[in-house]
């Protein structure tokens, strides 16, 4: 009997996480005013005042500025503001894979230094992976590093960098240059580094996404010198590190929450006694909701009992990017429109800006055919 390859276990909420959803909804209520739509947006007050009710880190050890709560506490805590649309940007990459990987992998001077002020919303990261030519294809990064005295000059570019024009520092991956053939390994090298965003050498431009917003950008770095203290890990084993960053950023459960509001919107707009053909379309992405959402508990469970459930974090991604993009064909057919950013109607500019928006889910954090390769790896078909 073959033994199964994906494990979603069934999960019932701790009384502690239930009784913290209370908390999360009467703060969120607090800070009605910063709710948005679609893209939780920068705000260093709001990611410090999470930072201020223990609620970045969570699981993190106290001696670094966590606290030590289970992974179903923090599940609460995500679900919650994913689903009002709060302004998260300023921390929730640090909270989801930086700051997991600088305790994996970094020493205790990382560790002290960084996760205490990642932990009070008063330090933001961003992730310096993709580049031209290499976004799936990770292990193609151009960026090199060459050893110099007291640390390392890194040349090379980064490409899509959500948010590094507001962040402090970014987890750089890049490989060590080499002198004569190259490596047939393809990891060979890689290498990654805590990368102080303010460092001379290093250039930052925006790049306007399809709704004209700069949230991503462009960053070019000609002989930037980091300090040795900065290397994360070790020389070479960027790769394994890299990886398990992903894993981390894959994880969380923003991937089918963030039109939540439109859905909500939809069922408002359906009334009580909505059609049989409304209810039944409405039903169907509702009953999807909840089984994305026990399965994304159950990753949650797995994290909680220490394990790496990589395989089940592309799974669950993979479908909530798929039931994200339908969110707002199913609302077009539903209630047809004529969408328009700047609509006084609510409904109105939600489509407009879901819409816009749709073709990202499927791209970032790795594309749907890398998510299903890896999917297939995990089946042992490849
Ligand atoms: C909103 C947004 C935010 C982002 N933020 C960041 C960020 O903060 N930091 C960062 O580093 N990156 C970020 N990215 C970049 C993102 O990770 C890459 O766009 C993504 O990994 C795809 O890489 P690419 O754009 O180079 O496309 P390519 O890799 O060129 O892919 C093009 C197409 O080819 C397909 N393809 C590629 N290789 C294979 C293969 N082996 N088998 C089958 N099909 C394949 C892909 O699935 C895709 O459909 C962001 C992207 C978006 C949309």
């Amino acid at each position: 009997m073959a033994t199964p390859m994906f494990r979603f276990d069934p999960v019932e909420l701790p009384p502690e996480a239930i009784a913290l959803r209370q908390e999360v909804r009467e703060f969120i209520k607090k800070h009605d005013d910063l709710m948005g739509f679609s893209r939780g947006e920068f705000n260093r007050d709001f990611s410090r005042a999470m930072g201020k009710n223990g609620w970045i880190g969570m699981t993190w050890p106290k001696q670094y500025g966590g606290h030590e709560r289970s992974s179903f506490e923090r599940y609460v805590v995500i679900e919650e503001m994913l689903a009002a649309g709060a302004p998260l940007s300023a921390h929730y990459t640090g909270d989801r894979q930086s700051g997991p990987n600088i305790l994996r992998f970094g020493t205790e001077e990382q560790k002290q230094f960084f996760l205490p002020k990642i932990a009070a919303g008063e330090l933001t990261f961003c992730i310096g992976m993709s580049e031209p030519n290499s976004g799936s294809d990770l292990a193609g990064t151009r960026t090199r590093a060459v050893k110099v005295d007291g640390g390392y000059k890194i040349d090379g570019s980064k490409l899509w960098t959500s948010n590094a024009h507001r962040a402090d520092y970014a987890i750089l991956f890049c490989k060590m240059a080499q002198e004569g053939q190259a490596d047939p390994d393809r990891h060979a090298g890689a290498t990654q580094f805590l990368l102080p965003l303010k460092s001379p050498g290093i250039e930052i431009r925006p790049v306007r996404n399809l709704l004209g917003e700069h949230h991503f950008n462009e960053i070019f770095l000609t002989d930037v010198f980091v300090p040795d203290w900065l290397l994360l890990g070790r020389e070479g084993n960027g790769w394994n590190q890299v990886t398990s960053e992903l894993a981390f950023e894959r994880s969380a459960p923003d991937r089918f929450l963030v039109l939540f509001q439109l859905l909500r919107e939809m069922v408002r707009m359906a009334g009580p006694s909505p059609d049989r053909a409304t209810a039944a379309a409405l039903g169907k992405l509702i009953a999807q909701l909840a089984t994305l959402r026990s399965m994304s508990l159950s990753i949650a469970g797995m994290l909680q009992e220490g394990l790496q459930p990589n395989n089940e974090s592309a799974v669950v991604k993979d479908l909530g990017t798929r039931y994200e993009q339908d969110i707002p064909v199913v609302a077009r057919q539903l209630f047809p429109t004529e969408p328009e950013l700047e609509a006084a109607e609510t409904y109105v500019s939600m489509i407009a800006r879901s819409t816009m928006n749709a073709p990202r889910f499927s791209i970032q954090g790795g594309t749907r055919e890398i998510l299903r390769g890896i999917i297939a790896r995990g089946l042992g078909l490849r």
